[in-house]
């Protein structure tokens, strides 16, 4: 129903360093801001529409949650969740894991919206973690995979599809239940 407005609390989790706060700014400016203060963590308000329907977006893009995601309640807050690791930086690729099944403990599958990022994708002579390997993992969280750069300016676009599609994901779950 067009006119409606669809609220949406997103969450960006991921190890210090893979490029959450990057992401974000990324699709919320269309800039790349090269430096963020690691423990700095943000919620910003965006709209999108999708399908001529108007969702108004909480992106919280979190910040030190290596030890305990569930630390403040974003976990129970959020309803969508944005799982990103660097592919350069295998260690971050195992932390997603973790955090997912974490994340399974806690809510249910059936409610929760996920997209799994591997980001980077400019620093092609760094890589530790194979796209294999993501497409793999994504396949188990029963989600969507995209390897991205935040910093390639040509890849605006993919950013930007990221955050809307997820936000779709979270609709298609909405409209399932
Ligand atoms: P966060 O801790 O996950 O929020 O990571 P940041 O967004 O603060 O990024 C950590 C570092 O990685 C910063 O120095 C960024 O400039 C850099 N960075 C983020 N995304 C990319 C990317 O796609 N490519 C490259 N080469 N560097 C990136
Ligand atoms: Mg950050």
């Amino acid at each position: 129903t067009s006119g409606t407005m669809n609220a949406v609390k997103m969450v960006v989790l991921g190890a210090s360093g893979v490029g959450k706060s990057a992401l974000t700014v990324r699709y919320l400016t269309r800039r790349f801001i090269g430096e963020y203060h690691p423990t700095l963590e943000n919620t910003y308000r965006s709209k999108t529409t999708i399908d001529d329907e108007e969702f108004s977006m909480e992106i919280l893009d979190t910040a030190g949650l290596e030890n305990n995601i569930f630390r403040d309640g974003h976990t129970s807050w959020g309803e969508a969740f944005m799982f990103v690791y660097s592919i350069t930086d295998r260690s971050s690729f195992e932390q997603v894991k973790q955090i997912w099944t974490d994340l399974k403990s806690q809510k249910s599958p059936q409610i929760v919206a996920a997209l799994l990022v591997g980001n980077k994708n400019d620093l092609k002579h760094y890589r530790q973690v194979p796209t294999n390997d993501g497409d793999k993992l994504a396949e188990f969280m029963g989600c969507q995979f995209y390897e991205v750069s935040a910093l390639d300016g040509q890849q605006i676009p993919l950013v930007a599809e990221l955050f809307r599609n997820l936000v779709r994901e979270l609709r298609n779950k909405k409209l399932e239940t």
